[in-house]
This record gives C-alpha cells, sequence and structure tokens, in this order.
C-alpha cells in the first residue's frame, strides 16, 4: 500500500549500517548486528505513523535523506502500514490497515502533529477527532516516538487557538494511554534522530536512554551553544548587531535572537541536509526548536530574549575598549554562559505542555 522504493545494494545497505553506528555512537564492531537487526524480515516491526495537527514537515525531512537512501532502507525494513502522506491507499482500505494493525497490536507508533486542546474537531480524520484515534493507537502500541516540535511539546500550533499539545500532555491528562514515549523535538526532526531511535529499537528492544523530558540524550544531551563555531567570538564579545554588515557577518548572533545558550541538540555536529549546513552556519540564529518551550517561549526569535546569566551583554561589550578587556570581558561572559547555564533554564514562560 506504500510506494515503492528503488531498490538498495548491498554496498549502500552496509554503507547506511556503517553510518546508522556513527549515529549510535557505537564502533564499527556492531555494523554486522545493526546488518541483521535491520536485515531481519523476521523482525520486521509493524508502525503506524499519525498525523496530527502539522504540516507534514517531519515526513518531508525524513524521506528527503539521499545518503545512503536511509528512508527507502528504513521504510523498506519496518512494515509502514498506515502513513497518511506516504500511503498509496485511501479511504476504507487505508482504515482497514490501520484498525488491523491495531487489534493486532505490539507496534511502533510514529506521532507527527499535535493535539488541539481548545477542541478536538480542530482536527479530525475519517469524520474521527485525532486524539481519539491517538487513544486507540497508544492503547496496543509497544513504544510511541513523538517526532518534531508540535508531537512533542505543542510547538507552534500551541501558539494559535486550537493550543496544539505534545503526546506527553495527552498521556499526563488521561487523554492517551500511558505508554514508553521518545520525544525526537526538533522542527522538523532530524531523520538521523529517527533513524537512530528506530535502529536502537532494533537491536535493544527497549527505548534508549533519556533526558527529563523524554529526549534520547545520544541527540540531546549537548547545548548548541557549547559546540557552536561562533562560540569564539561569543566569549570575545563580539556580536551581530546590525543584519546588513559584511564585517559583522560572521559575528554571534546572540543579540539577534539566538537561544543557542539555552537549547539541548547536536546539530552543530550532525547538521542538516545530509551534514550540509544548520541554522547558525546559514547565518541564522538558532531558534530553540527542541525545547518544550518552543515556540512561545522563544519569541521574538529575531530579538534577544533574555541577558545571559543575569548580565547585559550590551552593558558588557560598551567596556571592551582594549584587548586586554576584550580577553577579560570574553573570559568572564564564557565563565557565566558555561558554569550558571544548565537544563531547565528556558528563556521564557513555556505555555501549557
Ligand atoms: Fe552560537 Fe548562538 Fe551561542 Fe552565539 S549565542 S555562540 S551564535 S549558539
Amino acid at each position: 500500500m506504500l510506494r515503492s522504493f528503488r531498490n538498495i545494494n548491498r554496498r549502500d545497505f552496509l554503507k547506511f549500517c556503517a553510518g546508522t553506528a556513527t549515529i549510535l555512537g557505537l564502533s564499527e564492531a556492531a555494523v554486522p548486528r545493526i546488518a541483521r537487526a535491520v536485515g531481519d524480515a523476521a523482525k520486521k516491526p509493524p508502525v503506524i505513523w499519525l498525523e496530527g495537527q502539522d504540516c507534514a514537515g517531519c515526513t518531508i525531512s525524513f524521506i528527503n535523506t539521499s545518503n545512503p537512501g536511509t528512508a527507502e532502507i528504513v521504510l523498506d525494513t519496518i512494515s509502514l502500514r498506515y502513513h497518511e502522506t506516504l500511503m498509496a491507499a485511501s479511504g476504507y482500505v487505508a482504515e482497514k490497515a490501520l484498525h488491523d494493525t491495531i487489534a493486532e497490536g505490539g507496534y511502533v507508533l510514529i506521532v507527527e502533529g499535535s493535539i488541539p486542546k481548545a477542541d478536538e474537531r480542530f482536527v479530525q480524520i475519517a469524520d474521527v477527532p485525532f486524539v481519539k484515534t491517538l487513544n486507540k493507537a497508544a492503547a496496543n502500541a509497544a513504544v510511541v516516538i513523538a517526532i518534531g516540535a508540535c508531537a512533542t511539546y505543542g510547538g507552534i500550533p500551541r501558539g494559535t487557538p486550537s493550543n496544539g499539545q505534545g503526546v506527553g500532555w495527552a498521556m499526563e491528562n488521561g487523554l492517551v494511554p500511558k505508554k514508553p514515549l521518545i520525544n525526537l523535538s526538533t522542527c522538523p526532526v532530524h531523520p538521523e534522530h529517527l533513524v537512530g531511535t528506530i535502529v536502537y529499537y532494533l537491536l535493544f528492544a527497549k527505548a534508549p536512554p533519556m533526558d527529563s523530558v523524554a529526549r534520547p540524550l545520544m541527540f540531546f544531551d549537548k547545548l548548541i551553544h557549547d559546540n557552536c563555531e561562533r562560540r569564539g567570538r561569543f566569549d570575545n564579545g563580539e556580536f551581530l548587531e546590525d543584519w546588513n554588515s559584511f564585517e559583522e557577518r560572521n559575528s554571534c548572533l546572540f543579540l539577534k535572537g539566538c537561544k543557542g545558550p539555552w537549547t539541548y541538540a547536536d546539530c552543530p555536529t550532525r547538521r542538516w541536509n545530509d551534514g550540509l549546513n544548520w541554522c547558525i552556519g546559514c547565518g541564522a540564529g538558532c531558534q530553540g526548536c527542541s525545547q518544550p518551550e518552543f515556540y512561545t517561549g522563544m519569541s521574538p526569535l529575531y530579538a534577544k530574549t533574555k541577558d545571559i546569566a543575569g548580565m547585559r551583554i550590551e552593558t558588557i561589550g560598551a567596556l571592551l575598549a582594549g584587548a586586554t578587556a576584550v580577553g577579560l570581558a570574553g573570559h568572564f561572559i564564557g565563565q557565566a554562559a558555561t558554569g550558571r547555564l544548565g537544563k531547565g533554564g528556558p528563556p521564557e514562560e513555556g505555555g501549557e505542555s
């Protein structure tokens, strides 16, 4: 019922397994084990992929990977029974596939998109409110993987009249049965985060170690700010103040609203679009899309929303009269940022999550 994918040759398949070992932080010795886990058709786990209040951006992000055909391999490896955007079937046949899989039980449930809190009728599919379908699908799922900002913590829809919320919120409030939940929270989901999580589950039959908001530590344990290529500029007090300035083009984007000092994700090292670039690399500040506070708690996106550790960066910048002062102040700022910023230090209120 799904679109057909091109055949993957053995060389590409092993490349995929080696790449996945890197994603999971495993050595090359793990490649044969990954190949067995991924290639063993008998273990093909059934997967249901539901879309609630979303833009399908996570689906697009996932199928857009090209090296080496990650989406094809994973989608051929798992038994994807239901996906509203990818499946060729429609109407009764599609609904039957969904309900047959739910009756079978033991599947992986992937959720993209939020749950409208204001009124369940904001999202209905086949005349059924999304939250009711999610309730049924979660009841028999082995594990639930929420992908993207919307399905994890509400994302942009949380700032709209529908008041979209994440899967964890629905579980906490009794709208959806409590199940093991993994949050992959960037906007959109990083394809390697999803592939890595699925393969981890195939290998170990359990969720990976996670942080306090259910994000896998293997992807979300480091601050963007600590690995940012512009961190040296931050420490030296070199901030971009004028978007049109050629001289300042590689300066730190903190004054332009960068949320890197409060955001946990591996974007600086993993990057996006097959490793091509990432937000800060192409001159836009981090928007904090992996954090539970995104979007409402991170806006305005292009204006500074908070001072670092209680210090006004502009004031310190104004004191930077000479090289010694630059060094001293840079050290001072860096100390404050690394020493005092920790998990749970969002810029503003996070809204309901
Ligand atoms: Fe990078 Fe943003 Fe930190 Fe500046 S504030 S160093 S641009 S993460």
